[in-house]
């Protein structure tokens, strides 16, 4: 277990308004900036700096998640659509997702949630009009509309930590699971948190290849991701994994056994992976939809590794959030009386909002 410093967030009362939440894990280094450990990013922010995933703000040396109850998407679908194949079959379970991401993935399909850097940007100045959403009021929905499980999705989780520990709980509390869909790219501190919390965890890992991971963050590389997982399965976690194929990105054949080989040898030959077809978006729009007959060559191919338990997703491409319905139709209310965001309700940020100088002036 990490030594560093958590700031804690569960043992309070939840918050019942909109308002700065202070991030878990967080660090004051001599150096005057506040280091966030949330993920190998490891953010070093000063006053008024956001991090790369422009989620969490540096105010007076106190970093901030701006999104808390902020709720991007909600959806209802079967358990196995996350993928998870092998955690309480055929049960129902309310998906959710916040905004930011610590990738930027050219065939990202969640583009304004995942990056979401509008509505970040809106909930730092102060001038959003996003429903918040309390933990209670996520877990009622979901028991309303007959779900066992809550999973967080549709961008990297860890980057709404406080949120997801919050949900988990009072989910737990009314007997209902819980999945977190991740990028892999999680420290070991930050997984720490999650025991306990986190039922299900289904993680990419999406090559086998440092080159495909510097295009869509300069920080990290296969081994981060892989040192992740294996801690995440350390934990107790129940863990499955998943590679969405893309073409001329990540599938030959040899980067597919290298992955099996890996979860064999790393997770278990009976560990679940998941083989996803990817549809074209965004920068990855001139590219052809994965071939179906190259899905199941990936599939004999990790069978040939010894994977016992390989899933094939010929007409279903990884976890996206593109035809979702408005967040207020599921909590069965209208917007305005779920209380639209305007400003943070604690007193520090001043009539201005919170927003006074970006990450992108410089890495920290
Ligand atoms: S990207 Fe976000 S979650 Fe990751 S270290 Fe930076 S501030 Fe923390
Ligand atoms: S594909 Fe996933 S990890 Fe990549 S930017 Fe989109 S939400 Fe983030």
């Amino acid at each position: 277990m990490s030594n560093i410093p958590a700031v804690e967030t569960t043992s309070r009362e939840l918050p019942s308004t909109y308002q700065l939440v202070p991030t878990r894990l967080q660090e004051k280094l001599d150096d005057g900036t506040t280091r966030c450990n949330l993920c190998p990013w490891r953010c070093r922010l000063r006053h008024g700096q956001r991090g790369f995933c422009q989620a969490h703000v540096n105010r007076n040396g106190t970093l901030y998640n701006l999104s808390y109850g902020i709720v991007s998407s909600i959806d209802i679908g079967v358990i196995e659509d996350k993928p998870v194949r092998h955690y309480q079959p055929g049960t129902k379970v309310m998906s959710v997702g916040g905004y930011g991401c610590s990738f930027r993935c050219t065939g990202c399909h969640n583009l304004e949630i995942s990056w979401g850097e509008a509505e970040l940007d809106r909930l730092a100045r102060g001038r959003s009009t996003q429903p918040f959403v309390t933990p209670e009021s996520i877990v009622e929905a979901a028991i309303r509309h007959g779900c066992q499980g809550i999973a967080f999705t549709y961008s990297e989780p860890v980057i709404w930590m406080e949120y997801v520990l919050d949900v988990c709980a009072v989910a737990h509390d009314k007997g209902l699971y819980t999945v977190y869909v991740s990028n892999s790219f999680v420290t070991h501190e930050a997984l720490d948190c999650l025991v306990g919390s986190v039922d299900v965890l289904c993680s990419d890992i999406k090559s086998m290849e440092d080159s495909f991971y510097k295009s869509i963050c300069g920080k990290a590389g296969v081994a981060d991701v892989l040192d992740s997982l294996e801690y995440a399965d350390s934990l107790g976690f129940h863990v499955e994994t998943r590679t969405n194929i893309i073409p001329t990105r990540n599938d030959g054949l040899d980067n597919i056994a290298r992955a099996a080989h890996w979860i064999r040898d790393h997770l278990g030959a009976d560990s679940p992976w998941h083989l996803t077809r990817f549809f074209p978006a965004y920068q990855l729009s001139h590219l052809p939809a994965t071939p179906v007959d190259l899905l199941y060559r990936a599939e004999k191919v990790a069978r040939a590794a010894g994977l016992t338990n390989v899933y094939v997703y010929a007409d279903q491409g990884c976890d996206c959030a593109t035809e979702n319905l408005p967040v207020s139709v599921f909590l069965d209310d209208s917007v305005e009386s779920i209380s639209a965001v305007k400003k943070c309700t604690a007193s520090c940020c001043g009539d201005e909002g919170v927003l006074l100088k970006k990450y992108e002036e410089g890495r920290p």
